[in-house]
Formats: structure tokens, sequence, C-alpha cells
């Protein structure tokens, strides 16, 4: 073997077999990086397979920069076609090896065990969007064999007022994605865990009861200016405490806060708010009704639960860097440590709504039919829409807590979902729009057997008979193929035979029987259509993930499945068994 000045690898065969090598390597490399090789890691993969090239690494080194940038050129898809093409074994292989895992978490060794919580406000349904937070809490819980917990945020029953079904909700969502919390706690159980907090606070000098109005506290905020409560003796700010609780102090009239410096950067962070009071006689609490009339504000709440709880690690979105500069003045204040926080970037997903307002206006407004409808991105219409949990999981992991932002669309989700299911899914025809199709001179009985799963014959077959009546066959194909019925073109029916058209009418599609076998049709390029035969199967239902619903039949072995299945509609797609009646009624996953 020669290396060239120009990088050229010769083998004893010439260039061909060493270039073919790295090209396979970084193609499997971009493929599970999302379409971007890196030479390092194909030129380490490359000397690891043939160490013989390790003498001329830098020459080599030069080849793979140069496959790499070819190889990151072309769209993702195309790269996974060449190598389901040349190299399909290879990326059997790599699916194995692709199983990510997640970066380690930092400082773990400071702390006796890992914890970490998941601190849903329970205002809505857990929706995509919440995913990440849930799943990277959870998973690194459990890499350091530590303890998830789920916290309820619940201390807004004004503006972000919580309701009752929703806890469970909640609570569901979290079982379907498989992320078990070790335990739970909700806010406004502990209301005076945080009056504790308060009184200790407030009686140490560290925060003061403000009557100021909000709007001139703010200018004297941003003017770096103390309000004259900031420096009320102790004594002073506990009565005025006292006032707030026994309902001296109006809703809007007093609030908690926590001394910072007044010079920080953010006006925001300045001397923030801690506690305020809310007229629960006129918002009640869903949970508490009106026991309560002060309550904590998000920074506060959290705060001292991260601490009391023993959170080691917080992982949030970086929108949540303010919120630890003003915690930690607090936990200055408490002589706490500060947990190691991990703020990752934004994630959007193209293509789905998000927006937890939104979602709770549509179903107020009758859009939505209710939390699981399935152009909602919450988890109960994924579910219902038959997504499984594990790629959401993928999906996630995949992403990971990096900090740059990440745009996601959901044919990424898709891709990890029929990953998963594609192995596991049935295999069945569904006639979309039928149209009856009448094929003439069928010489015999034909008796079919069709895998339920091509690659799967073991768990069994799907039987279909064909019995002519003096020569003619009917049978259901979807008016989808109908553009592939011209005159005198010839077609297969999947497993069956082949035929040529001789009449296409609105609702008859009239043909002759052509030949049997598949070789046949392959060598005259007949196109593949499915089918099933006339006065079988049952009608069916697939509602879209835009909501319209697709009418058609699906095949007789139908009949048999169970709601929560999950199958595939050949030439259509995944979808998810819903109900079974006199008709099935199945929701679309994807293609
Ligand atoms: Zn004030």
């Amino acid at each position: 073997m020669i290396v060239t000045e120009k990088g050229q690898v010769l083998t004893s065969n010439g260039t061909t077999e060493t270039k073919e090598t790295i090209r396979r390597i970084a193609l499997l490399n971009a493929i599970s990086h999302r379409g971007k090789a890196e030479v390092q890691p194909v030129l380490g993969k490359v000397l690891a397979e043939h160490p013989h090239l390790r003498e001329k690494c830098r020459q080599i080194s030069a080849v793979v920069s140069e496959i790499v940038e070819e190889v990151n050129k072309l769209p993702p898809e195309q790269q996974r076609v060449i190598v389901e093409k040349a190299w399909p074994e290879a990326l059997a292989k790599e699916k194995i090896e692709e199983k990510r895992t997640l970066p380690p978490l930092p400082s773990v060794e400071k702390y006796e065990r890992v914890a970490t919580r998941f601190a849903p406000n329970p205002d809505c349904v857990l929706h995509l969007g919440s995913a990440r937070a849930i799943v990277l809490c959870y998973e690194y819980a459990k890499m350091y064999d530590g303890l998830f917990y789920l916290r309820f945020e619940d201390t807004d029953p004004r503006l972000k007022k919580s309701a009752l079904q929703f806890y469970d909700l909640i609570r569901e969502d979290l079982r379907w994605l498989g992320c078990e919390w070790d335990d739970e706690f909700i806010q406004s159980d502990r209301l005076s865990i945080y009056y504790k907090h308060a009184e200790k606070i407030l009686m140490d000098g560290n925060a003061y009861v403000c009557t100021c109005r909000p709007g001139k506290f703010r200018e004297r905020a941003l003017a770096k200016q103390p309000c004259p409560c900031r420096d009320l003796p102790s004594s002073e700010n506990l009565i005025r405490w006292r006032h707030m609780l026994d309902g001296t102090f109006k809703e809007g009239e007093a609030v908690v806060r926590i001394k910072t410096d007044l010079t920080h950067p953010n006006p925001a962070v300045r001397d923030w708010p801690a506690l305020r009071i809310i007229d629960t006689e006129l918002h009640p609490h869903p949970r508490v009704g009106h026991e309560y009339r002060v309550w904590p504000l998000y920074n506060f709440a959290c705060g001292i639960d991260d601490h009391l709880l023993g959170i080691s690690h917080v992982i949030r979105g970086k929108e949540h860097l303010t919120n630890q500069r003003r915690q930690e003045y607090m936990y200055e204040h408490f002589g706490w440590q500060y947990p190691e926080a991990i703020h990752y970037g934004r994630l959007k997903i193209t293509g789905a709504s998000l927006s937890k307002s939104k979602i709770v206006e549509g179903i107020r407004n009758g859009i939505f039919k209710d939390w699981d409808d399935p152009r909602l991105a919450t988890f109960a219409a994924l579910r219902r829409r038959g997504i499984t949990p594990e790629a959401i999981r993928r999906l996630m992991i995949d992403v990971g807590p990096k900090t740059a932002d990440v745009v996601l669309s959901w044919k990424n989700l898709y891709a990890h979902d029929r990953k998963i299911i594609d192995p596991i899914a049935n295999r069945y025809f569904f006639i979309r729009g039928p149209k009856k199709l009448s094929v003439e001179n069928v010489p015999q009985t034909f008796s079919v057997n069709i895998p339920l799963h091509p690659d799967q014959p073991e768990r069994g077959f799907r039987h279909f008979k064909i019995e002519p009546q003096e020569g003619k066959a009917s049978l259901w194909v979807s008016s989808d193929d109908l553009k592939l019925f011209k005159k005198g073109k010839k077609i297969r029916l999947m497993e069956l035979f082949n035929f040529q058209v001789q009449k296409v009418r609105k609702q008859l599609v009239e043909a002759v029987f052509h030949s049997r076998s598949y070789e046949e049709a392959r060598g005259i390029g007949a196109p593949l259509i499915h089918w099933i035969p006339v006065d079988t199967g049952i009608p069916c239902d697939v509602v879209m993930p835009d909501a319209s619903v697709v009418e058609g039949f699906a095949e007789d072995a139908c009949k048999r499945l169970r709601p929560n299945e999950i199958v595939q509609f050949e030439r259509f797609g995944f979808i998810r068994v819903d109900a079974l009646v006199e008709k099935l009624t199945v929701y679309f996953a994807h293609r």
C-alpha cells in the first residue's frame, strides 16, 4: 500500500478499497450524529479497523477530512439511503451502537446522593415541551442511583391557578413516560414551612415587608435606590408580617422582599418579591380553598424546597438563569449552598404548538375536543396516536443538556418511534377510499398467506382466498392508486397476481388477468398495490394528526385487533387501534 503525495490511498487493488472503507465509516458516523460526521472519530475507527494504516496517519487523516467533508454535504436522508444500499449490515450494527448516553453531571462527588426534581405547575397537562426536563432529571437520577422527585408548584391561585384534574393527569403522563418518581411534594401542603422561613429571614434583617406601590418601588429599584421600608427594624417587619397574615393588609398592599445588591445589573433581581397576599375568598385555591391568604412567589418556594429536599442538581432551561441569581441571594442569607445548576438551551419543535395558554384556551373554546386532540403536542395526544414514550425519551437523551438552542421537528420524533415500532408492528391492508376492481379471466382460485411481519414469519400469516365467479374476481383497491390505472397498464396486486387495466369508470375499474408471478411483474416494471376481496373487511376510520378522518376498509384480520395495539397499514403508515365496535377507529401515528 502506498499513500501518494495527494493523500490518495493506493491499495493492491488501486485506491477504491480503502477510500470506500473511510466513506462507509464517515457515513455511519454522520447518520448517528444527525447528518454531520466528524474527522477525529472517523479517523479513529479507520485506524482501529486497519491498524497497518497507522504509520501513514497524517496522510490518511487528510483523506478522511476530504471524505468527511463530502459526506457532510449530503442530506441526511441520502446518507442513509447510500448506506442502506451499500452496507445494510453495517447499519443494523450501528443501530445497536447508536444507543446514546448522557454526558456526566458536574460535581457529583460533592453530594451524598444525586437528587433531581421535576416541578410542574398543575395548571395544564404535560406536553412535549416538558419532556426534556422530565427525561433529563429522571435519567440522571437513575444514572447515579439517586432520587427523582415530583413537586407540584401550585402557589399561584390567582394567575396560574391550578386545577384538581391536572395533579392526576400529570401523574398519569409521568407514569406513561416511564419516569416513576421516588417521592412527591405539593407546595400548597407546605405553606407553614414557607412562613417559618419568611419569619426567619425577616428576623435576621435579610428581608422586609414593603408596602410601597409597585410602580413607586420599581422606579426606585431602577435608580438603585432603597425604598423606605428597607431599613425598618426587624421588629417592625415582623409586625407588618403579622398584618399580612391576619388580613390587616389587603391584596396588593404588602409584599415580603428579599434583600439583594441594589446595584445588581439586572433590575429584576433587585430586592425581588418573595411572598404576597392573594384574596383567596375571591380566588380560592383548588386544594386548600381560602385557608391561606399569604402565598410564596416562585423563587421563594422553589428555592426553599430545593434546599430542604436536598436537590443536588437543578436541571432546567436557561430562561431560569435570572431565577438562580435571585435565589442565590436568599441561599446566602440562610447560609445554604446553592445546588449545581444545569441550564440547557431552548428547544423548539417546528410544527408543534407548545404554548400552554393556547392549549387551555383551545380546549375552553371547543377548538380542541380534549387534551388528547391529535393536533396537540400533549403527551395525552401522542399516547392516543400510538407514539411510544420510549421514542420521546430517546429523542430527549439525544438532545441532552446542551446549552446551544436546538430546533427539532416531528420527523425527529417519528424517526425514533419508527425504529422502535417497525420491528414489532404487524402489517395489514387498509383501503383508503375503496374503489371496486373487477378482474376477468382469472384462471383459478387463489389462496394466499401473507406474513404479519415480513421479517418475522414466526408471527403467523393473514389468509386470503379469491374465488373467481365465472373467471371474475372482485377486489377493493384504494382510490389513492387510481392514478396508476390507465388503459393497458399492468399492475401487481401484492402477493396475489398481475392484471392489465381495460377500462376505468367512476366506481369500477375493469381489468383482465395477466400473470401470476412477482418476477414477471418486476420484469415489466408493474407497480405493486394492496387490495382486499370485496365482501370482506371492516369499515375503518383513521383519525389523522390534523383531526381529519380518512375512511376506508381494513382487511378481515383487523377484526381481531385490540385497542392500544400499534400496527402498520401497508403503504399508509403506523396506527394505534383506538376502538373496535361496529367499525374500527384508529389514530394515525406517522408513516
Ligand atoms: Zn417599600
